[in-house]
């Protein structure tokens, strides 16, 4: 099996979207036929360390992904294609300037024009069923990028509803779409915990629905079991992704 390598591109510029959101704008040659439309396309990000200027990029070969000899290994992160634009050739997408940091975090905050990071093929294989009597989107900060391109992609003559923790509201953004969007706060408390909450009070419409959601593993595991076993939500309509893990 041949492996398609990762695109080497660009920042382009970089945008504070809120005090702990970051967008970076990717841009280069590379980027073009990057299948990158579409609802919930993840990518894995592949940061140059310490002693870099670029990340080392595998070489794809039938044999699987071939790495330069004698280079460091790059940090590699998921993330999500927030907007591609074939026309302008720019790829956005939102860093949660997080606590505890990490590499990925902390590359956005220092990413600048001319700045080199690799991206991978576009994965991902949410979309929205036609048949659905409602949508519920669930999920915190690091699933805003993925929660906005779901609510673009969801049927708009159906009822739709998100609820979405941040740490406060000066995190909350503006949502493309018509869903009833409930915003909790975390503050101080453990992550997850508010939005386990608010999932667990809320009232969904009647019939046979679809849930996406996203966030701190363990609460996604909890909101997962209880929409499955308390809302009576079918296995294939809840499509629930772990994307970090509290420490
Ligand atoms: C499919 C998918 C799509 C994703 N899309 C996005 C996206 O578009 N934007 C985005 O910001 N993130 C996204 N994430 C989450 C992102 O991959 C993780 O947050 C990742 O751990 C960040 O890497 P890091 O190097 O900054 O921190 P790490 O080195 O991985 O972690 C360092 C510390 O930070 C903590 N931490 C990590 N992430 C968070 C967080 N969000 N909030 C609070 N603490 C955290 C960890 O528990 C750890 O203690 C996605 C994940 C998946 C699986």
């Amino acid at each position: 099996m041949t492996t398609t390598a990762p695109r080497l591109l660009q920042v382009l510029r970089s945008t504070t979207i809120t005090p702990r959101m970051i967008r970076v704008t990717l841009g280069g040659d590379e980027l073009a036929g990057f299948p990158g439309e579409g609802p919930d396309r993840r990518i894995k990000m592949f940061f140059p360390v310490e002693g870099q200027d670029r990340p080392a990029i595998p070489r794809a070969s039938t044999g699987g992904p071939v790495w330069p000899a004698g280079e460091a290994r790059p940090t590699i992160r998921t993330y999500t294609v927030r907007r591609f634009d074939p026309a302008a050739g720019e790829l956005d997408v939102d860093f949660v300037v997080h606590t505890g940091y990490g590499p990925a975090a902390a590359w956005a905050q220092s990413a600048e024009p001319g700045s080199w990071v690799g991206v991978s093929e576009p994965g991902g294989r949410w979309v929205p069923d036609p048949a659905a009597a409602f949508h519920v989107v669930i999920g915190d900060e690091s699933a805003l990028p993925a929660v906005a391109t779901v609510l673009e992609a969801v049927p708009p003559d159906v009822p739709a509803l998100a609820l979405l923790e941040v740490a406060d509201a000066g995190e909350e953004q503006d949502l493309p779409g018509k869903a009833d969007v409930t915003w909790v706060h975390r503050g101080n408390r453990p992550a997850g915990e508010p939005l386990v909450e608010a999932v667990r009070a809320a009232t969904l419409p009647e019939g046979e629905g679809q849930a996406w959601l996203a966030g701190e593993s363990a609460a996604v595991k909890d909101i997962r079991a209880h929409l499955l076993n308390e809302r009576g939500l079918g296995r294939r309509a809840v499509y629930a992704t772990g994307y970090w893990r509290a420490r």
